[in-house]
């Protein structure tokens, strides 16, 4: 593979990523005048770090700092190495800008390259990009990376399925790239215009979303494309974008290029790690990155590491699924919960809906009780009520260590909201 991380061993990659990391620390202290003041303030001096372990003596980077840096936080080259700037669509606050070199933007195609070689294309492929193209990294990033990669890319961008379907007839289209939600779109034009089976499509690559077993199976069975067929590419702004990890062949989690970047999994309380295949947050330190290194940025985004090896053979470390962000995160009788992790629960107890409540109070007794209040789907007959009860009590005990008290309602008796529904409730003082 020709853009598969060189190093052979884990050995190898410990001692590359020590040497990125010292590298990292003196370039930043040198260029950046927020990085040295924040190390100045914590008495860190690039020296200091002599080994791995010393990543732990370095402050953290957070998004604070990105909006307080605006317009070119954590810029630390001059601006004439700078040859182009990405920025994130914004939702909260300012938008965060990142600046590349040109070493940055070659970084990163050689990066996203592997992705493509890792979902096992050729060159031979012919690459359907239809992600957006813009100030935001998602277009550029598919788009480099097929090109250093050698196949051929047809940038569309999103949206527009007349187009799309004409173009995978047209262009014989063999791998698609767009978020989950659009393949869902794609897969359903597929099977209305009677072009399952009649195009050469087999590969479908998903950026920026996450996409759930569900839509996957759904997928996967309109287009007639094989489920291990379908890709996760996450990606972060702040971390070059899109291109930084994708689940191989294997599906059992997703490889990051450790060679790029070093992943810490922390507790988002108390910023120590957690136990090795907990869940936590994901704490990124470039190892290459020059116009906008990240020295423990927190990325917010919760995850765990996936401690055993892929049947691949992979050198490439694996992280889950992004779960939601540990903003959401809270504390019950001393237990780290994340509302994720219960939606996962709920969604797989057979009989639930996908509304539910979850309601924290702290009683007179001085302890703190849990109620989860879920709808049932329409079609559950009445007297199921104690078993759905009883199921999801049992798996939240099993699963998070906590009980909780369950109630069942009909369906349709929990408020819906076109944004974000309000889920948690935390009554406690
Ligand atoms: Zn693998």
């Amino acid at each position: 593979m020709r853009f598969d991380c060189p190093l052979k061993t884990e050995e190898e990659l410990l001692e590359f990523q020590l040497k990125g990391l010292r590298w990292t620390v003196d370039h930043a202290y040198r260029g950046s005048d927020h990085y040295r003041r924040k190390f100045d303030e914590k008495g860190i001096r690039p020296e200091d770090i002599k080994g791995l372990e010393d990543l732990k003596k370095l402050p953290f980077t957070t998004s604070k700092d990105l909006q307080d840096g605006y317009p070119f936080p954590l810029r630390s080259v001059p601006f004439h190495d700078i040859v182009r700037i990405h920025a994130s669509s914004g939702t909260t606050g300012k938008r965060k800008v990142l600046c590349y070199t040109a070493k940055d933007v070659d970084d990163w195609a050689n990066m996203f390259a592997r992705c493509y070689e890792y979902a096992g294309c050729t060159p031979e492929d012919r690459i359907q990009i239809a992600v957006g193209y813009g100030v935001w990294t998602a277009g550029w990033g598919f788009q480099n990376g097929c090109e250093r990669f050698g196949a051929m890319s047809i940038p569309i961008g999103p949206g527009n399925m007349d187009m799309q379907c004409q173009f995978l007839v047209d262009f014989e289209t063999t791998v698609i790239c767009c978020t989950a939600s659009m393949g869902l779109l794609l897969a359903e034009e597929i099977e209305r215009r009677g072009l399952k089976g009649k195009i050469p499509l087999k590969k479908m690559i998903f950026g920026s979303e996450r996409s759930s077993d569900a839509m996957r199976r759904r997928i996967s069975e309109l287009s007639g494309i094989p489920l291990d067929e379908l890709y996760d590419i996450p990606g972060l702004t702040e971390l070059y974008g899109p291109g930084t990890g994708l689940d191989c062949k294997y599906h059992r989690g997703i490889h990051y290029w450790a060679d790029y970047y070093i992943l810490e999994i922390l507790d988002p309380e108390t910023l120590e790690p957690v136990k090795p295949g907990e869940v936590g947050e994901m704490v990124v330190t470039t190892l290459r990155k020059e116009a906008s290194p990240l020295i423990r940025y927190r990325t917010r985004d919760l995850t765990r590491l996936i401690t055993e090896r892929c049947p691949c053979g992979s050198i490439m470390p694996m992280h889950d699924r992004i779960m939601g962000r540990s903003d959401d995160m809270f504390i019950f009788r001393g237990v780290n919960i994340y509302p994720s992790h219960i939606d996962e629960i709920l969604s797989k107890t057979k009989g639930v809906g996908s509304e539910y409540q979850i309601i924290l109070e702290r009683k007179e007794d001085g302890k703190d009780y849990m109620v989860v209040r879920v709808e049932k789907r329409e079609d559950v007959p009445e007297g199921e009520d104690k078993n759905i009860e009883m199921a999801i009590e049992k798996e939240i005990k099993r699963q998070l260590l906590v009980t909780p008290t369950v109630e069942v309602l009909h369906y349709g008796s929990l408020p819906r909201s076109e944004r974000k529904t309000k889920r948690v409730f935390d009554n406690r003082e």
